[in-house]
């Protein structure tokens, strides 16, 4: 077990993506297309027989020398990151870049990437903001067909939609043990380290589904033989780093700190789905509407008939947790927005809370362990 979530660990930290070059020499007419958080249908990039890539920054493996002249100095960390893998040579093995609508900072680099590197594949998809209006569905789904078109350009091939909904059966029987992962670590959360599951489910960013799905069952039986006693320690829900994502050592530090993460919305991207993607009928349709109405709540995806803060006091009840830690990246607009409704909301229901904020680059946590230990410790001795 210990040797699979190194491994993990291993592919989630190497820039080089290692995964995506041995996948290319495996499939010399294969086409790699990265795709910046939080969320892409990847079934239409497998469907076209091209492998989908997550791209999460370059965390704390980069130095940044060459993106910073690009963008101003109160932007967020992964946006640089992704541009300085750009321009120094690390984004190689991919054929394209897919972007969406999650923000302002996410639009403009997919711009300024478009205008670096002419030669590139950059897409950006519009996802709708109001799910409750009808023509959001015609637009999301010829928003994928946009997108089918493209891969087909790109591949030289058609893609049948045969193939698309096999995908999306690939896919959901990913979500679907990532999910039963989740609910697992919820109830017995010490047995399964927060910090263990995210590597595992992010390594599924750079692996082709069916080699995680085969990670992820070995995993689960692997953390069934597992005998680990309980710790003492407080049930807290981890929000808002659903798209840069927090050094992995700031995750380690909660646990360490007494903290059972019993949810949180890391590599939200990889179970964006409530449920199932439906598997008959036309499947570009299916996965608009899944979109619109099988998603989970995010703070980059707006649903006025289910707000974000009632789906937190959700999950807050459904999963016994007894506090909320928010881990924000700096300059992250989206989560500090919504982070003013939260607290509120949180406030009004007596539910503790905590705001830390995090840059990818950070190789000291000493202030974040001191206010996450006192906190716990004002939670356990109240
Ligand atoms: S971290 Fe926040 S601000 Fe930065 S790209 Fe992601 S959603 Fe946008």
């Amino acid at each position: 077990m210990e040797e699979l979530i190194r491994r993990c660990e291993e592919i989630v930290r190497d820039v080089s993506f290692p995964t995506v070059r041995r996948w290319k020499a495996e499939h010399p007419q294969g086409k790699a297309i990265a795709y910046f958080p939080v969320y892409a249908p990847v079934e239409v990039i497998a469907a076209a027989g091209m492998l989908p890539v997550g791209l999460r920054g370059a965390g704390d493996r980069l130095e940044i020398q060459h993106a910073d002249a690009r963008f101003g100095s109160f932007i967020c960390s992964i946006v640089k990151t992704t541009l300085e893998l750009g321009l120094t040579g690390h984004l190689a093995p991919f054929d394209g870049v897919l972007f969406s609508s999650i923000c302002d900072s996410a639009r403009n680099l997919c711009f300024v990437l478009k205008r670096n590197f002419p030669e590139l594949y950059v897409d950006f998809l519009h996802l709708p903001h109001n799910p409750e209006s009808a023509s959001s569905r015609a637009f999301l789904r010829s928003e994928y067909a946009r997108l089918k078109a493209e891969l087909e350009r790109l591949a030289g091939r058609r893609i049948e939609e045969e193939r698309i909904r096999e995908m999306i059966a690939r896919y959901n029987e990913n979500r679907r043990l990532i999910r039963a992962l989740y609910e697992w670590r919820a109830e017995e959360p010490h047995r399964i380290r927060a910090w263990e599951l995210y590597v595992l489910v992010r390594a599924g960013d750079v692996l082709p589904v069916e080699e995680h799905t085969a990670l992820l069952r070995e995993a689960r039986e692997g953390f069934a033989r597992r005998q680990v006693k309980p710790r003492d320690s407080i049930r807290v829900i981890l929000e808002s780093a659903f798209c840069e994502q927090p050094p992995l050592g700031v995750i380690r530090l909660l646990e360490d700190a007494g903290c059972y993460i019993v949810d949180e919305d890391l590599t939200l991207g990889r179970r964006w789905f409530r449920e199932d993607v439906p598997v008959n009928g036309d499947p570009l349709q299916a996965l608009a509407e899944s979109y619109l109405d099988r998603s989970v709540a995010s703070s980059v995806r707006h649903d006025w008939r289910y707000p974000r803060f009632r789906a937190l006091l959700q999950k807050v009840r459904a999963r016994r947790a007894q506090a909320v830690i928010f881990l924000i990246a700096k300059f992250c607009e989206p989560a500090y927005f919504d982070y003013v409704l939260f607290k509120r909301e949180l406030e009004r229901a007596g539910i503790p809370h905590l705001l830390l904020e995090f840059e990818e680059k950070m190789y000291t946590f000493e202030r974040l362990q001191t206010e996450v230990e006192t906190f716990v410790e004002s939670l356990l001795f109240d």
